[in-house]
Formats: structure tokens, C-alpha cells, sequence
């Protein structure tokens, strides 16, 4: 095989940022993430399409879905330019992952399974790094000073969306939205499925396993 294809579903705060990241460095492969793309865009302007909000800031910070012909681009573009990826963030629904069907072939699909409660607590403690991105938590993953990243000494912040109110909206709309998705892979037999309230380590080790035997 070439480079794998991987995808990485899982609820926000799932783990799938902080996995993609190791997995793309262990297996040279593009870290593909439609949160990020739209973060680093937040202020493209929508107005000429025909849709509620005019920014993907409105969506993101009211925790709804940005609309599926935005991020749809961003992922086509993507994925067009990566030779193997690790897809986090998308699709989020189902018309998304017919898609994705349409426009790529994917090696493993490995869903993160961790609970609501603890989701709520791994949302509400997260911090970024504002420079590089780098990902901590206050008490599951804190950086060595507080508020400075241990990688670029960058500054730690909370990301907009991370406060209570967002978190239990967020975890709603991937009830009604993406829940569905996961069932679709789950239908169709190749859903890999993991214990993701292991350690970070633990976790890793079950994800590269799927990985390297979807790849024989
Ligand atoms: P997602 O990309 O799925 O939203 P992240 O990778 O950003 O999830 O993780 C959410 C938060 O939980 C971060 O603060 C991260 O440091 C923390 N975290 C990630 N994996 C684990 C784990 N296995 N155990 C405890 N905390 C974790
Ligand atoms: P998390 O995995 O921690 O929930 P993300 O960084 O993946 O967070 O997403 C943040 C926000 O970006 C989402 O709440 C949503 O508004 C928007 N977004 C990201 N990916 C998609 C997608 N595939 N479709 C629609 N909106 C998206
Ligand atoms: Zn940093």
C-alpha cells in the first residue's frame, strides 16, 4: 500500500486531535483537519452563499455546523494535495461522508469511544497553544509552566467554543449529526473501535495497530 488513508471519527474532545498528531508523524503521513482549516479562515466571507450566518466564526462560536459546501472544499483541496492523511473533524454528517466516498478511498476507520462526562471535562480543560497549536489540558496534560507552551513558548489559551454552554451544544450536534456516521462505518463492517479513556499512550498504541494491520 501507499501512504494509508486514515480516518479518525470521534465525539469533540474524543482525543482525535492529539492522536492524528502522533499518527501523522509515525507514519509521515498529512494531518488533515477541517477545525483547524476553518479556525485559520474564521472570517471568510459566506454572504454570497445562501446561508444563515455570514462568517464561519458565527457558526463555530455557536457551536453548529459550518455549512457542508465550505468545508467540503476545504477537505477536496486537501486531500488532493496529500499523498497518505489522517482526516479529523469530517464528515460530521452524513451527506459529508457520501462526499468523502466520492472523492477518496479510505485504508481504516477507527472511532475513539469516550463518554459524555468525561468529554465535558477533556473540552472544558483544554488549552492551545495561539502559535503552534499544540494541545494541553490543565489537569490531564499540562504543560510544564502554566500558560506556556512547552514546545514554542508560545501562549496557552482557551479556545472560544471550549466554555460549558458551547461543550453541551457541541456534544448535541454530534449526537443528532455525526452519530449517524459512525453507525454508517459501523454498518457497512469496517469500523475499528477503541477504548479511547485509556492513557494518551495506551490509546495511541491500540490507533497505530489499526493502522498497520489495515495496511496488510
Ligand atoms: P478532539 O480533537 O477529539 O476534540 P483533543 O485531542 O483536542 O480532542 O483532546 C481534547 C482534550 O483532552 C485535550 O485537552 C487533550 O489534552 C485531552 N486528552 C486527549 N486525549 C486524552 C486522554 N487519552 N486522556 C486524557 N485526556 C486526553
Ligand atoms: P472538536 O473536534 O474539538 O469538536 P473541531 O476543531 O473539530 O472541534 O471543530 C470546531 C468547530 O468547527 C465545530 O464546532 C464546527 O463549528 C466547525 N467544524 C469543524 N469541522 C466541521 C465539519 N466537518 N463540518 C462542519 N463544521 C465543522
Ligand atoms: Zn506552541
Amino acid at each position: 500500500m501507499s501512504q494509508p488513508h486514515v480516518l479518525l471519527l470521534g465525539a469533540p474532545g474524543a482525543g482525535k486531535g492529539t492522536q492524528s498528531e502522533r499518527l501523522a508523524e509515525a507514519f509521515d503521513i498529512e494531518h488533515v483537519t477541517t477545525g483547524d482549516a476553518l479556525r485559520a479562515n474564521k472570517d471568510m466571507d459566506l454572504s454570497h452563499m445562501d446561508t444563515e450566518y455570514d462568517t464561519p466564526r458565527a457558526y463555530m462560536e455557536a457551536g453548529e455546523l459550518v455549512p457542508d459546501e465550505v468545508v467540503n472544499e476545504i477537505v477536496k483541496t486537501a486531500l488532493e494535495e496529500a499523498d497518505g492523511y489522517v482526516l479529523d473533524g469530517y464528515p460530521r454528517n452524513l451527506d459529508q461522508a457520501e462526499y468523502l466516498s466520492d472523492i477518496t478511498d479510505l485504508d481504516a476507520v477507527i472511532f475513539l469511544d469516550v463518554s459524555e462526562d468525561e468529554l465535558v471535562d477533556r473540552l472544558t480543560g483544554r488549552r492551545v497553544c495561539d502559535d503552534c497549536g499544540a494541545n494541553y489540558h490543565v489537569e490531564f496534560n499540562p504543560p510544564e509552566t502554566e500558560g506556556v507552551c512547552d514546545k514554542c513558548g508560545g501562549d496557552l489559551i482557551q479556545r472560544d467554543d471550549d466554555t460549558e454552554d458551547t461543550v453541551r451544544e457541541r456534544l448535541r450536534v454530534y449526537e443528532e449529526n455525526t452519530e449517524p456516521v459512525v453507525e454508517h462505518y459501523r454498518d457497512e463492517g469496517v469500523l475499528v473501535e477503541i477504548d479511547g479513556e485509556d492513557t494518551p499512550d495506551d490509546v495511541f498504541d491500540a490507533v497505530k495497530s489499526a493502522v498497520e494491520d489495515a495496511a496488510n
